[in-house]
């Protein structure tokens, strides 16, 4: 994957808070407390030239929520 800025090739890095193995998700919910939660982890990429941050969601189909 390259930077869309500077076209430097990014690297993958991880996005977590303090707390040290924290992973980073993406979810997605209907209301109502019997709905199970979507989730998908997040992949991140960082340009070591620029600097700039890309997220990616791993599995966003994941996130689809199904309506009745
Ligand atoms: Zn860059």
């Amino acid at each position: 994957m390259e930077c869309l800025r500077c076209n430097e090739k990014m690297i993958q890095a991880n996005l977590r808070g303090d707390a040290v193995g924290t992973a980073v998700y993406l979810t997605n919910k209907k209301k109502g407390i019997l709905e199970t939660e979507k989730r998908s982890t997040v992949g991140c990429y960082v340009c070591p030239k620029c600097g700039y941050v890309e997220l990616n969601a791993d599995n966003a189909k994941k996130l689809i929520l199904d309506f009745d």
